[in-house]
Formats: structure tokens, sequence, C-alpha cells
């Protein structure tokens, strides 16, 4: 019995980590399993030829493209998952995300439940991970159960001025909601504060522990609960079922070379979009031959990750600004003057610097000798721009017969992308901010188009019905009595904001009902 557990829990990210913390007081007896250490705390975290260039905490994994071609996912395995190096932009999807949204490219699906059903799982999210935001700029958000409890982040004078200029132009751009441990007076961090407002905010790690993610918001404070405990470099190869095909009997993981097994009552896979299909497909067994749960034949299909590009305004003035990830923008979210679909979200990146660039501009050096690099970065103005993809069946994951993994992607909807590039130029030209913009590669393991899953979602979706979905609406498997699947998998469509508020929101829910299941309601906090 010594390996048997009320809860395991696979993965300790977005997903797995808030689910912990959720459960963590109830007094059950949990186990996490995490594939990956704890991210080493260095000065090579804010270091950004060894964050970006060397790519020094992406996990060394390849997978496959569907020519069989290898590349390497922008992918890390930590404890606290990819939210260890995550921008924590923290976005509620808006209301209409839930429903069913017309684009270009088809039909976003509607979601088997509503924003209502979401918002107060959003507010717990936004209180427990300390977004930082302002309620009531974003016109296209949706009515919200409580304020944020925490102010926005300041925006800097360069940024202060982009802000004043859209609104200048009729624009509604926010503050960008921010997972972060900052307490700033006049743009300054105080001395209390854990985050001190440095440059190297988004695709870093940080070194002191002033980011708000998994491991420092979930994993770190469930691990102080004496039935909670954590494995780490354990990586889950396969499930096993009783004879019935119902029941998760065993977890079979490798770890230090070695083959251990654990069971529970209830066995939660939180492994990351990718890594949750594979996990099921590989635990294929003569109850279940397409892979575990996946009668609906779903798994591993509609695979979702945006359709998203990183870009640099090259503005006539230097750009001194630190941290720059502080504003956003939602005006051509559902639609354009010129457009009657939706073309997505518009916000900051965090800064680029010469070392980034040439990383990953060596055509540029080229292209404009004239420009040093370090030249080009003190000037830039960084963007990120995020659209929607829709969710294809054949944009999927599946597995060879010896185990390795292969991602087939088509583009989808990318006309809206393509409008929203250019609203942002025209937008530039119009305040005289620029007079080039470029297109970043590097930001997100992008360096080949798909290489960049830090996005990923959709593999495993959840719905009321068994043939079209593999969880029940509350990321139960329809086929098994006790699996459950609490990451980004659990996704229908993807919006265009980024992924994680929803993820957190959504095992926090999950969590509700594991409690009220395992006969602990009242001892939740
Ligand atoms: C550079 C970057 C910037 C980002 N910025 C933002 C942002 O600003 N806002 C936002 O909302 N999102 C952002 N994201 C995306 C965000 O990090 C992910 O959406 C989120 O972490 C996904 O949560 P998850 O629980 O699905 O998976 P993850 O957080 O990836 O967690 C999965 C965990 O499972 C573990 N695991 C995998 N396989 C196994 C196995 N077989 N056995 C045991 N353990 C396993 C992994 O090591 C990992 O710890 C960013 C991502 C990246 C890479
Ligand atoms: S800006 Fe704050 S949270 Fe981000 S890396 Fe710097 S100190 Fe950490």
């Amino acid at each position: 019995m010594e390996n048997h557990y009320d809860v395991i829990i696979i993965g300790t990210g977005a997903g797995g980590g808030t689910l912990a913390y959720h459960l963590a007081p109830s007094g059950k007896r949990i186990l996490l399993l995490e594939r990956g250490g704890y991210l080493p705390r260095e000065k090579d975290n804010w270091d950004s030829r060894a964050v970006f260039v060397e790519s020094k905490y992406r996990a060394k994994e390849t997978w496959y493209d569907k020519d069989g071609k290898p590349f390497y996912p922008g992918i890390q395995y930590y404890v606290g998952g990819n939210t260890k190096v995550y921008g924590a932009a923290l976005l509620r999807f808006r209301e209409r995300d839930f429903g069913e949204v017309r684009h270009h490219g088809g039909i976003s699906p509607a979601w088997p439940l509503s924003y209502q059903d979401f918002d107060p799982y959003y507010t717990k999210a936004e209180h427990l991970y300390h977004v930082h935001g302002l309620r009531g700029v974003d016109p296209t958000e949706g009515p919200a159960s409580a304020p944020y409890r925490h102010p926005p982040v300041s925006h800097e004078p360069r940024i202060q001025e982009l802000f004043d200029d859209f609104r200048r132009l009729g624009h509604h751009p926010f503050p960008l909601p921010l997972g972060i441990l900052l307490d700033e007076a006049e743009g300054k961090a105080l001395p209390s504060s854990a985050c001190v407002r440095c440059a190297a905010f988004d695709g870093f790690p940080c070194l002191v522990n002033g980011k708000a993610d998994a491991q420092v918001i979930c994993v770190n404070p469930a691990l102080e609960h004496s039935n909670v405990e954590l494995l780490t470099s354990a990586c889950v190869e396969r499930l096993e079922t009783d004879a019935s095909g119902h029941v998760v009997t065993n977890v079979v993981v490798t770890r230090k070379g070695s083959v251990e097994e654990y069971s529970a009552d209830i066995v939660v896979v939180a492994c990351g979009a990718v890594n949750s299909a594979a996990l099921l497909l590989r635990s294929a067994n003569e109850k279940h031959p397409a892979g575990l749960a996946n009668s609906s034949d779903v798994i591993g299909r509609h695979y979702m990750r945006h359709n998203c590009s990183a870009f640099m305004a090259i503005s006539k003035d230097p750009n001194p600004t630190m941290f720059q990830k502080t504003l956003a923008l939602n005006d051509f979210y559902f639609g354009a003057d010129d457009w009657e679909y939706p073309l997505g979200e518009i916000q900051m990146l965090g800064k680029s610097d010469g070392e980034m660039l040439k990383g990953e501009a060596p055509g540029w050096a080229v292209w404009k000798p004239e420009f040093a690099l370090d030249f080009l970065a003190e000037h830039s103005i960084d963007f990120w721009l995020q659209s929607e993809d829709l969710p294809h069946p054949d944009n999927r994951v599946t597995i060879t017969p010896d185990g390795r993994i292969v991602l087939s992607i088509q583009e989808t909807n990318l006309e809206g992308h393509k409008r929203l590039t250019a609203k942002l130029k025209e937008m530039l030209t119009e305040i005289g901010c620029h007079d080039q913009l470029l297109h970043r590669s590097l930001y997100l393991g992008k360096d080949i188009p798909i290489g960049g899953t830090a996005h990923q979602s959709g593999t495993v979706r959840f719905g009321r019905d068994p043939k079209t979905s593999a969880l029940d609406v509350n990321c139960k498997a329809h086929d098994l009595d006790n699996l459950y699947v609490v990451d980004a998998s659990f996704f229908v469509s993807i919006a265009a904001v980024n992924p994680s508020l929803t993820i957190m929101a959504n095992a926090l829910r999950v969590g509700d009902h594991l409690l009220e299941r395992l006969g602990s309601a009242k001892n939740r906090t």
C-alpha cells in the first residue's frame, strides 16, 4: 500500500501544479510525478545568450513532423512546467469565445460550458497567481465577479507614450494583466518586492522567484502539506488498467534508470497537450486498442497553438524600456472596420537585446549591414501578435511504434493574422513610430514554425458527447472511472488570448469536483 495514493497528478505545470495546490489542504495522500527537476537558479537565468541562443533551459527533446523530419520543440520540463519561462500574461477568454465563432478560415466550435461557468474560477486563478490588471478598459472583456487584487504594472515612459498615441488614434489599449510578485511605486520595485522589474521577463526564468509561476505559487506551498509528495525525474511511461478497462490501476514510471509503479484511486494526467496525448496513446491495451480513453478517436487530434508572430518596430527614437510587457490591444479581436472576421490580439513582448538578435538575425546583418544589431535592439519596440487557429482533426499528435512523437500540422485561418499584422503596421505608421517592422523568429522556439509549441492545446478535448470528445465536462475520461486530464489538452478552441489562465481556472474547477468526489469539499481553502 506504500505506493498507493488517493490522487496521483502527472505533471506540475499550469494545470497539474494548480490542481495540486487546490487539493493539498484536503489531507488526502497525493503524489506528484514530474519528469523534470527544479530549474536551476543561476546567473544564466537572465542571460539572453544562454536562454535564447543556446536554449539552455529547453528540453533536449526531438519530435518529428508528418514527413519524419526531426525538430526541436520549444518545451521545458521542470517543476512548474512551461510556466517557469512563460510571459505570465494571464487573460480570460472573451465571453463570445465560449460560443461558436465564425472565422474567415472556418468555425471555432462552442465549448460545453459558458463564460459564466468559468468566471468564479477565473477570479480565483487571478487572485492565486497575483494577476496585476485593471478592469473596464478593454471593451472586449467579459463581466467579472471581482476586481483584480493588484493594480496594473505601470508603463515605462516610452510605452506610456505608445499607449497615449494609440488612444489619440481612437483605440483602446489596456494594461496587460500579468501574474507577477511585484509591489511598485513610481515605476520602481519596492524593497519588499520579489520582482525587481528587470528586462528579463518574457521567455526567461526568474532568478529571484518574482514571476507567479506554478512552482512558486502552487507546488512549493502544496509541498508544505505532509500529505503531498513530489518525485522529480519521474517520467510516466504508460498507464495500465484492470481487465475491464474501466479503471487505471498502475502508473508506470522510469526514474533514475529503474522502472517503478504507483497506483491511486484517482489518476490525473497534466503533461501538457502533446505529452498527455502521447501518454494516452502509448497506453493502448486490449480494451483500448486506439489508445487509453480513445473510443472517440479524438486523442491527439485538434492540436492548436495560435497563429502568432513576434515583431520589432524600429523606432527613430531609442527605446530604453526595461519592463516592456505592459500593454495590449483587443480592438481587432472580433473584426475590424474593413473585415467581418476576427483578427486577434496585439500585446507587447519582453524587450529585445543585441544578443538575441545576433542569435537569430545573421540574415538581417546582410540585408541592413549599416545597422549594428545592438543599435536595432536599442531602437526596437517589440510586439507579440496572436490570432486564433482552428481545431483541425488532422492537426494531431501520433506516436511511432517505437514511441517517438510525431506532430502533423497544416496551417489554418491565416488571413486574420495577416490583417492583424497590417493593422499594427498602419497604426505605427500613423503615430510616426517606426520605419521598419521586422519579423522575429527566435522567441518561443519558433525558429522553425512547427517548433513553436508554447501554446499547445486541444489534443484531449472535453465535451458532452463521448463520440466527439474524450473527456466529460469534469475533465474525466468518458471511457474510464478514475482518469482525469487537467492541462491545456481539454481546450475545444484556443481563442486569441494566452492560454494559461484558462488552464489554471479549469484546474481549480476540476479540483472542486474532485474534492466533492473524495468527500473533502468542506476542507478546501
Ligand atoms: C516562452 C513561453 C512564454 C509563454 N508565455 C505565456 C504567457 O505569457 N501567458 C500564457 O498564458 N501562457 C504562456 N505560455 C504558455 C504556458 O506556459 C502554457 O500554456 C502552460 O504552461 C501549459 O500548461 P500545462 O499544464 O498544459 O503544461 P505545462 O505547464 O507544460 O506542464 C506540463 C508538465 O508535465 C511534465 N511532463 C510532461 N510529460 C511528462 C511525463 N510523461 N511524466 C511526468 N511528467 C511529465 C512536464 O515536465 C511539465 O512540468 C508561454 C510558454 C512559453 C514556452
Ligand atoms: S521582471 Fe520581475 S519577475 Fe521578471 S525576471 Fe525580472 S525580477 Fe523576475
